[in-house]
Formats: C-alpha cells, structure tokens, sequence
C-alpha cells in the first residue's frame, strides 16, 4: 500500500508517538478530575459518531430536532473524524459494497487496512448522489463548510476549560485532549477491524460483519454489527433488551425527551422471516450435493415448511395492513385473524429451528435459525 495522504499519516503517526513517549512524564499528574475530563469528553466525542454521525445521518434511522443535531455536530469535533457529509459518505459506501474493491474499509484487504490504513489510501472522490438528503440539511452542511475552525475553536475551549479545571494544562492536554482523540479513534476503526473478525454471524452468513458483546463495550453499543448490516435501518444494533447498546438508549431516552421521533424498528417477523429463506437456500444448495435418500426427505421438509412460513407471514403483513384502514367494527374479527395467523407462525417458526437444527446435526452445516 502506498501512501497518498501524508497529512493524515503524519498527524496520527505524530500524536501516536507523543501519547507514549509521554506517558511516564504525565502518570504523576493524574487526578480524578483529569480522569473525569477524560471519560466526559470521550463519550461525548464517542457517541456523537455512534448516536449521530452513524445512525441519524449515516443511516437515517430516526429523526432528531435541530437541538439535537446542533449537541452532535459540535459534540463531534472532539473525536476528530471529519464532516458527518463526509463520514456518511464513506460508511454508505461501506454498507453498499461491503467485502468488495469498492468497500473504503474493506476486511478483504487485512486488518490492519480496516482498522487504520484505509485513511491514507482512501479515494477521496466525492459523490453527491450519495448523500443528496444530507446536502439538503443546513446544519449538517453548515459543519462542513466550518468543520476546521469549529473542531480548532471546540477543542481550544476544551483544553482550556480543563486547564482551569485540573489547574494542570499539561493534564488537560493528555487527558482532554491526546488520549480521549486516540481512545475515540480506536474504538470507531475496532468497528471496521473486529466487527469483521471475530464474533457470530446470526442474521448474514455471507457477509463479514459480525456480533460480538465484548466489542458491544468498547463501542457505544455498536458491536452487534452482523445485525447491523442484515437491518441497518434499525435505531438499534443490539436488539435485545439485555443487550448493551448505549447509543440505542440515548435515542430512545430522547424521544421521551421529544428531541429524537420517528425511531425505526425492524420487527421479529421480518426478520424470521429472512433467515428462513437465507436458510432455506443454503439448506437446498447442501442437500442436493448430498444426493442421498434421507437429503431428499429434508429438502421435502425445508420446503414445505418455508413456504408455509412465507404464507403465512404474508398473510399476516396484509392482515395487519387491512386491520389499519378497517372501519371499527370490524376491527374485532380482524384481531382474532391476526391473533390466530400469529400462533401458527410462531409454531411454524418453532418447527423449522427444530428442522434447520436436526439438518446441522445431521449434515454438519451452520444456519441462521436458533
Ligand atoms: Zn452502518
Ligand atoms: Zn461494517
């Protein structure tokens, strides 16, 4: 690889450098002050990528009021990652070519690549088409436009509120402002690097984003990544209620607060939906190499079995669409349909995690369905 911005390399390579090399003068200097400087500005800084760059303009998973997105495009110039038109720019890239030579921070070209080398190799071009909605916000093209003097002019303010509140400038430098960026820095490019190494894919074996709760931690939630790209639509990557995804919760906090709306969702059935028929492909696709007298009798049950699904499913989707426009009369028969189309499914759905585990015995093959 070869290097085509020296500014970029110089400037991690350098303040890299100075975080080591200063570690044994500024040990002495920690205090719990400088301790809580450090971990208010690096959630701040933090979870303005997660919560605002990546799923409010990224992905447009909800909305926010202009309060909201003011605290994310100034509470972003902490972590040093360009423009939200840019950043967004690149990660819709990512999604739309993941794995492939169009991919910015592609896994395929090595770890290290995803992690760090993909920012002095990147392609800089710049397509419009891509972020058209983003050209359309003030604010968020406001921050372009001003995105050196705002990030100069934040981060100033910074080291001198900690210099006043430490009484150390050089403590409000580390820990304010060098370790918090590097802190920030690591943990969005683990996204790109780990996020597409080790963990479970669940919901898209076939891509290389994964799952992975530890990783969950060390980013803001954004550590269920395999889910991430199957629904990238979805406010949360952790679905779960137990599932640790602060980004989700200060989303969901703020639409109590009436400054976040339209949260969206991807709901179980549709997501059932697609690991049947990802299943039922890969299922099919074995069993015919198999060829045997037993791969015949599971592939008539496969296929049974998912299209009742599907139908079902179907039914229920159209169901629920005429139960939304029904006059209120009938809105008692409706439910009882509904209600009825959902008990099926959810036998359905038990028969064919039952199926699609027997086949994994059987045949060694690793499915989504669990
Ligand atoms: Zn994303
Ligand atoms: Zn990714």
């Amino acid at each position: 690889m070869k290097i085509k911005h020296w500014g970029t390399f110089a400037f991690i390579a350098i303040y890299h450098l100075l975080l080591l090399v200063l570690i044994p003068f500024v040990l002495p200097e920690l205090t719990w002050t400088a301790f809580t400087l450090f971990l208010v500005t690096y959630i701040i800084g933090g979870m303005s990528i997660t919560v605002g760059y990546h799923r409010l303009y990224a992905h447009r998973a909800y909305s926010a009021n202009p309060f909201f997105e003011w605290s994310i495009l100034l509470g972003s110039t902490l972590a040093f990652e360009m423009s939200a038109l840019g950043w967004s720019h690149d990660h819709r890239n990512h999604h739309n070519h993941v794995d492939t030579e169009r991919d910015p921070y592609s896994i395929k070209k090595g770890f290290w690549y995803a992690h760090v080398l993909w920012l002095f190799d990147a392609d800089r071009s710049f397509d419009k088409t891509l972020v058209a909605d983003l050209l359309k916000n003030p604010r968020v093209v406001f921050q372009d436009k001003y995105y050196l003097q705002l990030t100069l002019g934040i981060n100033l303010a910074i080291l001198l509120l900690g210099w006043y509140l430490t009484g150390n400038l050089f403590a409000s430098f580390y820990f304010g402002f060098l370790l918090r960026m590097a802190m920030i820095h690591h943990c969005t490019w683990f996204i790109n690097s780990l996020c597409h190494t080790y963990g479970s894919k669940t919901y898209a074996r076939e891509l290389s984003a994964v799952d992975n709760a530890i990783l969950a931690m060390l980013t803001f939630g954004e550590g269920y990544h395999n889910y991430h790209h199957a629904f990238a639509a979805d406010y949360r990557n952790g679905i779960r209620w137990y599932h640790f995804d602060p980004s989700k919760w200060t989303i969901w906090l703020a639409s109590k607060l009436g400054m976040t709306n339209k949260l969206r969702t991807i709901n179980t059935l549709t997501v059932q939906k697609s690991l049947v028929q990802k299943d039922r492909k890969l299922l099919i696709e074995h069993l015919e190499e198999e060829g045997c007298e037993t791969a015949a009798e599971f592939r008539e049950k496969v296929e049974h079995l998912s299209d009742l699904f599907d139908e079902k499913a179907t039914a229920l989707s159209a169901k629920m669409r005429e139960l939304k426009q029904a006059a209120t009369e009938h809105h008692g028969q409706l439910k009882k349909e509904i209600q009825a189309l959902r008990t099926m499914l959810k036998e359905i759905w038990a028969d064919w995690v039952a199926l699609t585990h027997a086949a994994t015995k059987q045949f060694q093959l690793h499915l989504h369905a669990h």
